[in-house]
């Protein structure tokens, strides 16, 4: 699990400070005492730093050393695989947006002959992966691992919090999940699994089985959107919460 990050609001050299909601939240909901570690952005740059004093008001840390700003987020994308062209470029956005890896999954509405070829194009995705981790200056390139069958996904062991989109889902929104699994996860980042439908959806059997293996269905909204633009909705809410 990768520790969560407090954007300072001022800073010099060796300390930093954050106020107003942050600060808040970090002394009333977290309880945050001195002595305590955190990670700090100031000035684009990250720290690990030591709590110095801490009010509802105002937390101040000193900064102790800086630690190398983390290529990714700990978000993995379970993109069913739909047309390719679409597909192809909800892929490239993702790593833009900074996905750890990518698992193309075959669902049940998952054209054939897509199916058919999968295998084959995990080269050509790996290759785009690694085209835009180097676009948008990443350290690292993402993990695009083989297609599976996503029965076999759903049932994995799970690595942290996982969210299905699902355009029925009326109830909880993705926000609302992601901060419910903030506060579960207190001071440290949750690792988010987001799952993707292919163009015709989940059949009705997939959400039976995401449901019964501990997947939370999640809303990005009433208006029903194409897989990709769905895929590069859900990580940008996740990484904005996660930033
Ligand atoms: N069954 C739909 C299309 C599915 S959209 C139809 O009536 O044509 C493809 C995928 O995008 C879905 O499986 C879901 O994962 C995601 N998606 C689209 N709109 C969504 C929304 N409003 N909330 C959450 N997920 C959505």
């Amino acid at each position: 699990m990768t520790r969560r990050r407090w954007i300072a609001e001022r800073w010099d050299e060796a300390t930093a400070a954050i106020t107003g909601a942050q600060a808040e939240h970090f002394a009333r909901v977290l309880r945050g005492q001195p002595g305590m570690h955190a990670d700090v952005v100031a000035g684009g740059r990250v720290y690990h730093a030591e709590v110095a004093a801490s009010s509802n008001a105002e937390v101040r840390f000193n900064l102790l050393t800086e630690i190398e700003a983390e290529p990714s987020l700990p978000i993995t994308l379970v993109l069913s695989i739909f047309k390719y062209d679409r597909m192809e470029w909800a892929l490239e956005k993702a790593v833009e947006l900074g996905v750890s890896e990518i698992v193309p999954v075959i669902a049940r509405r998952t054209e054939r002959h897509l199916a058919q070829s999968a295998e084959k194009r995990a080269e050509r995705w790996r290759r785009i992966a690694h085209e835009a981790s180097q676009q948008s200056r990443r350290s690292d390139t993402p993990m695009v691992h083989a297609p599976v069958a996503l029965l076999e996904r759903i049932r994995a062991v799970p690595r942290g919090t996982r969210l299905v989109l699902a355009e029925q889902e009326r109830t909880t929104t993705l926000r609302a999940a992601l901060e419910a699994a903030q506060s579960a996860g207190g001071n440290e980042m949750p690792t988010i699994e987001l799952a993707i439908g292919p163009e015709g959806g989940w059949a009705p059997e997939e959400e039976a089985l995401f449901d019964a293996n501990g997947w939370t269905a999640v809303s990005l909204g009433p208006r029903i959107l194409r897989a990709e633009t769905a895929a590069i909705a859900a990580l940008s809410v996740t990484a904005s919460m996660l930033e």
